[in-house]
């Protein structure tokens, strides 16, 4: 018989998901039920900034014909869950449907973070993170005249480099005393710190936002940040980390973690075990991750665990990053914050121009893992040296 499976969210990980379990159920055991809030089929949501400077909806897109046509896939768009019921084994649509599953899978990802700073209502201000986001930023912005994102990691350097693709002049408020903080050293972060200046970003680090100052026609005019200084601003972009979406827990009586999202086991399972979820929403042991492979990587197990072949625990997440800012390169490969006392650690560097740190397996001098910055070696040539003896040339490979 004809099982159902509910997937709760059409983004990346969740369509991942859907398509993995398409192609293996090959004897058809399954239909699929997605519901998604946005109004448009899953896209690449880390490729979103291209969006800003000509790629297409259609560029983007994930999902290809085969999928949207396919007779076992419902696919409904702009269709939120807003509860479920686990006795009646049924979720709760905004439009008042009630939709029955055998199994059912949470892929709702995150929201962005707003601080809580007076005046952040005012118009112009955005958060980065969908189609919509990115349509509103366009339209609201002004060649020529300052922006501000408020947020000095991958996402906010991303958009900060969006916008002044956009001719708007954006200054990048950071707390933390580098950019980058959760990834980079202080070395790393002089790297691109240069690099980012280079192509026009003001990048304001060890203070904040204190508050957000609004035109008389509600639109945002300017920034006061907690060191006195008042920042000129026509648009403002908010990218100061993420939380996950966790809220149908509470409808379904699940658990969540300390810091947010839904409890899942090593093998994405929360404690129904008909209720999965993957990707953002998924706190794994614990842990949320804002990185789309290990979202893959728990589509992946889910996927195989419901056509019913054998798994592995999703295991250690691969959290390498790279920043995407044309003609600064930052990355990092491996893990960067190895346990006190595991790790030696070596740093190559030549002034602000380039810097390498790796870390060496202290017993056996296997890698570890790395950061890069500036004219190094790439992440794809030297992730695949983790685990390993570093070769002799070495050296050559990060600093070409
Ligand atoms: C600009 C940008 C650049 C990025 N760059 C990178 C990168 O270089 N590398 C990297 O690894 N990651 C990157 N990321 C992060 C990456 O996009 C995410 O890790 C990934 O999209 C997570 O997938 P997900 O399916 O868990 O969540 P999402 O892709 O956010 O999808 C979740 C979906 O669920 C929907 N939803 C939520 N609640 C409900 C509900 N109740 N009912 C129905 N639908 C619901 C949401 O509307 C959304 O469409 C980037 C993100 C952004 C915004």
């Amino acid at each position: 018989m004809t099982r159902t499976l509910v997937v709760v969210g059409h983004g990346m990980v969740g369509h991942r998901l859907v398509d993995r379990l398409r192609s293996l159920d090959t004897s058809g055991d399954w239909r699929f039920v997605v519901l998604a809030e946005e109004a448009h089929p899953a896209y690449n949501r880390m490729a979103l900034s291209s969006y800003l400077t000509g790629r297409t909806r259609n560029d983007l897109a994930l999902a290809d014909r085969a999928f949207l046509d396919d007779p076992r896939v419902d696919l409904r768009l702009a269709c939120p869950a807003v509860s479920a019921d686990r006795g009646a084994r049924t979720v709760l649509t905004a439009h008042g449907e009630h939709v029955p599953y055998d199994a059912l899978v949470l892929a709702t990802g995150s929201r962005p973070f707003v601080p809580p700073v007076p005046g952040r209502d005012a118009g112009h201000c955005f958060v980065y993170r969908t189609f919509d986001d990115l349509d509103g930023i366009r339209r609201a912005a002004r060649r020529g005249l300052p922006a501000v994102v408020v947020g000095g990691g991958l996402l906010g350097l991303e958009a900060a480099h969006g916008l002044s693709r956009l001719g708007m002049r954006p200054h990048v408020v950071e707390s933390a005393p580098h950019p980058m903080p959760t990834q980079l050293d202080a070395g790393a972060a002089r790297v691109l710190h240069r690099g980012a200046t280079e192509l026009g970003l003001d990048l304001r680090c060890r203070t904040a936002v204190a508050s957000i100052e609004a035109h008389p026609e509600g639109t945002v005019g300017a920034v006061r940040l907690t060191d006195g200084t008042v920042l000129d601003c026509a648009l403002l972009v908010f990218a100061a980390g993420v939380r996950p979406r966790d809220e149908l827990a509470a409808a379904l009586g699940l658990e969540r973690g300390d810091r947010g999202g839904i409890v899942v086991d090593e093998y994405c399972r929360t404690t129904d075990e008909r209720i999965w979820a993957v990707g953002e929403c998924a706190a794994v042991q614990g842990r949320c991750h804002g990185l789309v492979a290990p979202g893959y990587r728990m589509a992946d197990t889910v996927a195989r665990r419901l056509a019913g072949h054998p798994v592995e625990a999703v295991g250690v997440p691969d959290t390498s990053t790279e920043l995407k800012l044309l003609g600064v390169h930052v990355a990092t490969f491996g893990t960067t914050d190895p346990a006190a006392g595991r790790a030696v650690e070596i740093v190559f560097a030549e002034d602000t121009t380039r810097y390498a740190k790796v870390f060496l397996q202290h017993d056996t001098g296997s890698l570890l893992g790395g950061v890069l910055a500036g004219d190094t070696g790439s992440r794809a040539e030297l992730g695949p040296l983790v685990g390993r003896r570093p070769p002799a040339h070495f050296e050559r490979l990060l600093l070409p």
